[in-house]
C-alpha cells in the first residue's frame, strides 16, 4: 500500500522558490573579481536566475545540456547555480587552478555548450577557445563597461545577455533523479573523472548540512564560503543557505588572510568554511598584525575540511578566535559531506585538551551516509577506535559511477564505494582518517600515519606547515621523511624537531630525516601534493 502524501520531486528550483517566499530580503554579499563589494538579496538573485534561464533558452540550451563556469564565489555564480539547474540544464563548475590542458579535456569531455568566465580568466579563455569548437558562446561575467577585448569570436557579456529577458520563468517539473551539476575530481592520477550530481542528491545533502549535527545552519547565520563554488558545489552551501535563509558572504578571488579577516569583521560572519591552508593564511595574518579576533569578530564556528585539521590550527581557533571548530570529512564523489565532528552530551564538561583530541577526528556519519572499515580481505574490523583499514561508504548522495567513463563499476557487489582513505571508527561512531591509502608509510610491515606525524610536527611553534612522505628503505621497506616550512622569522633545527616529536609519537614513527623547504606543493583544491613530493625526493638518501 502506498502512502497518501503529496509527491513533489526534490528539485533545486524548489529551494529557490522557498528562498523567494521565506527570506526574499536575505542578503548575498560578494567581493567581485574586479575588487568592489556587491550586495543583493535572494529576491534579486531569483529574478536574475530566471532571466538567465530565459536567456539560455533563447540560445538554444535544452534540458540536460552542460553549461560550464570558470568563476570565483560571487553573486553571478549563484545566479547560474539556480538558473542553469532550475531550467533542467547541468551546471558544470570547472576548477580554474587545473592545468589548461586538463581544463580543455574537461570542457570537451563534458561537451559544454556555453562557458561562463570571470574576468580573471580572460587570458585562459583566449588560450583555450580555439581548442573548444563545441562551445557555442563564451560569456564574460561582467557588464558592458568592463567587457574585455578578446580574440574570441563568440564572446558575450553576462549583463547584456540577461538585460532584456523577462523576470518570469516557469521552472519545469521533472524527475528528481535528473542531473543538476557536474564536477570533476582533481585527478592526481590519470585524467579527471566527472561526478554527476542529481537534484535529489543535492537537496538531501543540503538538508543534512542544515541539521544541528551537520553545520547547524539557520537564518541567523552569516556564512562565509571560502570553499570554492568551482569545487563540489562549495560543499553544498549555496543550496543550504538558500534553504535556511543564512546570509551568504562570497569572497571572490581574494582569499588572503587580510581580505578574509576584513570580510569576517564587516559582514559579521558567524560561520566560515574552508580548507586548512586558507585558515593557515588567516592565522598568520592575525599573528603578524597582532589582532584580537575574539574581540573583533563574531565567528562562532568554523568548518575545516578537505584535509586533516591540524591540532594546532584547531587550538588557535578555540583560543584566539573563541570559535568552535567543526572538523568535517568528505570527497567529490560524496557531494562531498560524509562526517562531521560534533561533541556528544558526554563531552559537555570536556577540558580543552580533551576537546582538541575529539576534534582531531573527522567525526560521525550524517544520516544518509553508511560507512564501515574493512581489512584487506574485505572483512569489517571492530569499531574500537584502534583497528584501521579501508573506509567504505554508501548512501543517496554518493556516486554510483563516473560520468561517461564507460561501464566501469566503482561500487562493490554490495554497493559500497571505496574512499581510498584508511581510517578507524570508535564505539561512539567517530571516524578518524589515518591516511590516504597511497600516502600511508609502510615500515617493517606496520603502517605509519603521515597525517598524525604532520599534525605533531605542526604543533611546534616554529613550524608553519609540514608534510611526511615514505622514502624507500632497504631494511624497512619505507621510512618517513619530514619536510618542514618554518614560520617567517622563526628557526628550529633538525634536533629540535626530533626532540619535540619524541614526546609525541612512538619511537619507531620518528622521521629518519628532516628537510627544511621554502614551500610545499598543493593541489588545485589546497591539499598537499604528496605524489609530487615523492617524485621530487625519490633519490633522497635518508641521513
Ligand atoms: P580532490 O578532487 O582533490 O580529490 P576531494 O575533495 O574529492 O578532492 O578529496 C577527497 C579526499 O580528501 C578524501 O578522500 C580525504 O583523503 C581527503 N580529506 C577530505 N577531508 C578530510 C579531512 N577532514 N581529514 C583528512 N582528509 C580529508
Amino acid at each position: 500500500m502506498l502512502g497518501l502524501m503529496q509527491d513533489h520531486p526534490l528539485l533545486i528550483s524548489s529551494v529557490l522558490e522557498h528562498a523567494l517566499r521565506s527570506h526574499p530580503h536575505g542578503q548575498i554579499v560578494s567581493r567581485t573579481a574586479e575588487g568592489r563589494m556587491h550586495t543583493c538579496t535572494y529576491a534579486d538573485m531569483g529574478r536574475r536566475a530566471k532571466q538567465m534561464a530565459n536567456a539560455l533558452t533563447r540560445l538554444g540550451i535544452e534540458a540536460g545540456d552542460r553549461i560550464g563556469t570558470l568563476a570565483w564565489n560571487g553573486y553571478r555564480h549563484m545566479e547560474l547555480y539556480f538558473g542553469v539547474s532550475g531550467m533542467g540544464a547541468v551546471l558544470h563548475t570547472i576548477n580554474p587552478r587545473l592545468f589548461p590542458e586538463q581544463i580543455a579535456f574537461i570542457v570537451k569531455h563534458a561537451e559544454d555548450q556555453v562557458l561562463f568566465f570571470d574576468l580573471t580568466f580572460c587570458g585562459l579563455i583566449e588560450q583555450l577557445a580555439p581548442q573548444l569548437p563545441g562551445v557555442k558562446a563564451f560569456v564574460a561575467m561582467t557588464d558592458r563597461a568592463h567587457m574585455p577585448s578578446l580574440q574570441v569570436s563568440n564572446l558575450l557579456c553576462f549583463e547584456e545577455l540577461i538585460a532584456d529577458e523577462s523576470l518570469e520563468f516557469a521552472w519545469p517539473t521533472f524527475d528528481e533523479r535528473r542531473a543538476s551539476s557536474l564536477c570533476y575530481t582533481s585527478g592526481t592520477t590519470g585524467n579527471p573523472k566527472g561526478v554527476l550530481y542529481s537534484h535529489r542528491s543535492s537537496l538531501l545533502h543540503s538538508l543534512a548540512l542544515c541539521t544541528q549535527d551537520g553545520f547547524g545552519l539557520s537564518s541567523a547565520d552569516s556564512a562565509l564560503l571560502v570553499v570554492p563554488m568551482f569545487h563540489v558545489n562549495a560543499w553544498g552551501m549555496p543550496y543550504a543557505c538558500a534553504m535556511s535563509g543564512a546570509k551568504l558572504v562570497l569572497p571572490g578571488p581574494a582569499l588572503d588572510g587580510a581580505s578574509l579577516y576584513e570580510l569576517m569583521r564587516n559582514e559579521r560572519v558567524t560561520l566560515a568554511l574552508g580548507v586548512p591552508t586558507v585558515w593557515m593564511m588567516l592565522q598568520q595574518h592575525v599573528e603578524s598584525q597582532g589582532l584580537t579576533p575574539a574581540l573583533e569578530l563574531c565567528l562562532n564556528r568554523v568548518v575545516i575540511g578537505g584535509a586533516a585539521a591540524p591540532r594546532s590550527q584547531v587550538e588557535c581557533f578555540e583560543r584566539d578566535f573563541d570559535t568552535r571548530v567543526i572538523h568535517a570529512w568528505g570527497m567529490t564523489e560524496m557531494s562531498p559531506l560524509g562526517t562531521v565532528c560534533k561533541p556528544l552530551s558526554k563531552h559537555v564538561a570536556a577540558s580543552l585538551e580533551e576537546r582538541l583530541d575529539l576534534q582531531s577526528k573527522q567525526g560521525r556519519a550524517l544520516f544518509g551516509v553508511s560507512m564501515k572499515v574493512v581489512d584487506d580481505n574485505g572483512v569489517e574490523v571492530p569499531r574500537d577506535g584502534r583497528s584501521s583499514g579501508h573506509l567504505l561508504v554508501k548512501g543517496p548522495w554518493i556516486a554510483s559511477q563516473y560520468y561517461c567513463a564507460g561501464e566501469v563499476p566503482i561500487l562493490d557487489a554490495e554497493g559500497w564505494f571505496d574512499t581510498g582513505d584508511v581510517a578507524t571508527i570508535d564505539s561512539d561512531g567517530y571516524m578518524q582518517i589515518t591516511d590516504r591509502a597511497k600516502d600511508v608509510i609502510k615500515s617493517g610491515g606496520e603502517w605509519i600515519s603521515s597525517i598524525d606525524l604532520e599534525n605533531a610536527a605542526m604543533g611546534h611553534p616554529a613550524v608553519s606547515e609540514a608534510a611526511v612522505i615514505g622514502i624507500p628503505h632497504e631494511k624497512w621497506q619505507e621510512r618517513p621523511l619530514l619536510l618542514v616550512v618554518l614560520k617567517p622569522g622563526r628557526t628550529a633545527s633538525k634536533v629540535d624537531l626530533r626532540r619535540f616529536l619524541e614526546e609525541r609519537v612512538a619511537k619507531w614513527w620518528l622521521p629518519d630525516d628532516v628537510v627544511f623547504v621554502d614551500e610545499l606543493p598543493h593541489t588545485a583544491t589546497g591539499k598537499l601534493q604528496k605524489m609530487k613530493l615523492r617524485e621530487q625526493f625519490r633519490e633522497y638518501v635518508l641521513g
